[in-house]
């Protein structure tokens, strides 16, 4: 191990500046499109209570079974770092009373997120997902509206190979008939199923679905599918969705085996995958979970949002950052000494006007302050010396003398 006995723990990892700065187009990108479409920002803790997620998310799920990191307070407390943000989103809504607002409350967030995963090329144990929600309203403009959402980010980020998956699991009372009848096929074929599907045919029959083993998959083409069985409400629900995403030109692929991983979903969920990332291919995914406010004690509020992993967009995206922009390094000569505090002044005066100026902090000579510029990439230097003030751009190595009382208008000019 070079350089050090410490390392990010597994699953883990560093966001040192060129992803910090390519992540941070990512957020912004997604705040503008949030900030324009009234999605406000919101941020929950990064711990809950356990039993948030276990009531919340679902008992019979893998995130609460095998993948929260909980533990105990020093008051005995049972305590969970955040897998997901739905949960915490709707305990907040419920907290702070948020029905009495305009409804829907439509809310936005960005933040790390942790679950004991075996890491993989983008599959970590703590990563990073920005969101969307509206709770407080049923209409499928809605869910139509959250779906735009993510589309419009994928477009505007360029991400390439993105596919929409859209599916529907009606509402819980369709889904109870169905599960029966799901449950039925899958005992019809017990021999054939993978032994952890086997032995969830009762707690949660639909993540067959998501099996990869091949006897499971066989079984599963044959299974009767949700999307097919939905009547009266949720087949008008679905349809209506359908019609408002083809009304605003959003391409997407019925999905009768989509399912996913959080119990709390009803009626429309979705899935947006990009065909360059590998296994992991899921961008980001969501969609209604009319149930869950008042599971966690709330009046009934439907609402529908979605997650996409941040990690996952930059993979598939495979972009070199941008380089920061440098414009310019203040430097003194030699003889130094009061003048490095002008410059200090200067890079204030520069930074105020919007530019990006920095000095030296380690005391170099003026060949070192100038070598290190150009390492740093820095387009302009301004050398302060016993001549006055000399502004030296970089790339064409020409040097003109500037008033030094007036540096900060002719560099400002001189770069607009
Ligand atoms: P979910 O909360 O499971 O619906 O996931 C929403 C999105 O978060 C997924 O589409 C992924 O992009 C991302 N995601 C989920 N789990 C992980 C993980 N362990 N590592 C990286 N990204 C993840």
């Amino acid at each position: 191990m070079a350089g050090g006995k410490y390392q990010a723990p597994r699953g883990t990892f560093d966001i040192l500046p060129d992803a910090a700065r390519a992540r941070r187009r990512v957020e912004s990108a997604a705040a503008e499109i949030f900030a324009r479409a009234g999605y406000e920002p919101i941020a929950t803790p990064v711990f809950e209570d356990t039993e948030l997620f276990e009531r919340g998310v679902g008992h019979s799920t893998d995130i609460v079974r095998k993948e929260m990191f909980t533990f105990e307070d020093k008051g005995g407390r049972s305590l969970t770092l955040r897998p997901e943000g739905t949960a915490p989103i709707c305990r907040a809504y419920v907290e702070h009373g948020m029905h009495t607002l305009a409804q829907p409350v439509k809310l936005s967030y960005v933040g790390p997120f942790f679950r004991h995963e075996r890491p993989q090329a983008g599959r970590y144990r703590q990563f990073h997902q920005l969101g969307a929600e509206a709770i407080g309203s049923d209409s499928p403009l809605a869910d139509a509206e959250l779906i735009g959402l993510l589309a419009g980010l994928v477009a505007e980020l360029g991400v390439p190979g993105v596919e929409l998956r859209l599916g529907s699991l009606g509402s819980l009372d369709t889904r109870q008939a169905y599960l029966d009848e799901l449950r039925a096929h899958l005992r019809a074929h017990e021999a054939e199923l993978s032994k952890e599907v086997r032995e969830r045919i009762d707690a949660n029959p639909l993540r067959a679905f998501d099996s990869d083993d091949e006897g499971t998959r066989a079984v599963m083409a044959a299974a009767p599918k949700l999307v097919e069985r939905l009547e009266g409400g949720d087949a008008e629900h679905f349809e209506e969705v359908r019609a408002l995403l083809d009304a605003a030109g959003i391409a997407y692929e019925i999905d009768p085996t989509l399912v996913r991983g959080l119990d709390y979903y009803t009626r429309t969920i979705f899935s947006f995958v990009c065909d360059r990332l590998g296994a992991q291919s899921e961008i980001g995914g969501g969609g209604r979970y009319d149930g869950l406010v008042e599971q966690l004690g709330g009046r009934p509020a439907p609402a529908v949002g979605w997650a996409a992993g941040i990690e996952r967009i930059l993979l598939a995206l495979g972009e070199q950052a941008e380089e920061p922009s440098r414009d310019v390094f203040v430097a003194v000569g030699d003889e130094g000494g009061e003048r490095r505090s002008l410059a200090m002044v200067l890079a204030g005066e520069l930074r105020n006007a919007g530019l990006s100026a920095e000095v030296d902090l380690g005391g170099r000579g003026l060949k070192g302050q100038l070598k290190h510029a150009d390492r740093i990439g820095a387009r302009r230097v301004l050398i302060l010396d016993a001549d006055g003030a000399q502004l030296r751009d970089m790339a064409s190595g020409e040097q003109r003398s500037v008033d030094a009382a007036k540096v900060v208008e002719e560099i400002t000019g001189g770069l607009a």
